[in-house]
């Protein structure tokens, strides 16, 4: 695998594999020095173009984890603020010769455009509305630990399906390894064709969300709507928001963060036991790692290759 842009590139073996290696890292995780030199001397670039705290912290995190040089840069403060271009940002880091840059953007296809402009492995951390892959890929990781399989396994995505590039990720990735995702929300934050795009079920109302096992909530993507396409957020909570009413015990809830508290989810539900949402970070770091790991480790490294001394000073060079 060179870039990993999206989750429709990928199949149930390429998921598996990802998450057996974060199964590995994750015991790294647990010992005292939480380091392996696996990316010792290689650069990793995070160019966040949008706002971030647990993609940017944990991608940052898990580079340093693998001994990598880490770099991050963040729209406010760069020269992207003084209007140039992604070519140019994207040609400006690739003289670094990173070996992978990891690019969160406004832009749905960013990161696929960047993955043309470098020879560098291109992480998309999410692209507008349209994927957030590493995202998805932690989800499951996160499942994987409460459920044998997801074979089966009934998980309702409710909220702004329509601006959500989480739902996307997650109802692929749900779907390629075996569950059945139900995509609810408001008609107007519920494109239509999108049962048919990602192999799922749709529901306008909460109607027979007793029989999910996991309840996934998304959050309001004012950022990405140009209109109203809600009464309010209060007539949106009384519809759609997931309180100790709606969830039952046995269901599991996930969140991906940043959560509004009193919108999609009622304080008591975030609080309580079935809450995986503070796991779900927990899982990105491992899951971070093992996507690296999986792009870069063996490839392109110099490991082979004899150190050479540097020249003494006083001797031809
Ligand atoms: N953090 C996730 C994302 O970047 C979810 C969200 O912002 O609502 O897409």
């Amino acid at each position: 695998m060179q870039h990993l842009l999206g989750i429709e590139d990928l199949d149930r073996e390429q998921i598996e594999r990802i998450l057996a290696r974060a199964e590995g890292l994750a015991e790294v995780g647990r010992r005292d020095i939480k380091k392996v030199p696996t990316l010792r001397g290689r650069t990793v670039v995070n160019l966040f173009l949008e706002p971030s705290t647990r993609t940017l912290s944990s991608f940052e995190l898990a580079a340093k984890r693998l001994s990598a040089d880490v770099v991050s840069i963040k729209a406010q403060g760069s020269s992207v603020e003084k209007g140039e271009s992604l070519k140019d940002t994207v040609a400006t880091l690739t003289a670094y010769d990173p070996a992978a840059i990891v690019i969160r953007s406004a832009q749905a296809g960013a990161s696929r455009l960047v993955a043309q402009w470098t020879d560098a492995s291109v992480i998309n951390a999410g692209d507008g509305k349209h994927e957030h892959p590493s995202q998805a890929l932690l989800d499951v990781y996160t499942l994987r630990r409460h459920f044998d399989s997801l074979d089966g396994r009934k998980i309702w995505i409710v909220g702004d399906v329509a601006h959500s590039r989480v739902a996307r990720s997650c109802a692929l990735a749900f779907g390629k390894v075996g569950a059945e995702v139900t995509l609810c929300g408001p008609p107007t934050l519920l494109p239509r064709e999108i049962d048919r795009a990602l192999g799922c079920e749709t529901a306008d109302s909460l109607e027979g969300i007793e029989q999910a096992d996991v309840i996934y909530a998304l959050r309001m993507q004012k950022e990405r709507m140009s209109q109203s396409l809600i009464p309010s957020l209060r007539e949106y909570a009384a519809e759609y928001q997931i309180d100790s009413r709606r969830l039952l015990p046995r269901q599991l809830l996930m969140h991906p963060g940043p959560v509004n508290r009193g919108v999609e989810l009622s304080s008591e539900v975030i609080d309580s036991p079935q809450s995986l949402i503070t796991e779900q970070v927990e899982s990105g770091l491992f899951v971070r790692m093992a996507i690296l790991y999986e792009l870069l480790a063996g490839k392109g490294s110099d490991d082979s290759e004899p150190v050479s001394e540097p020249p003494r000073i006083g001797q031809p060079a």
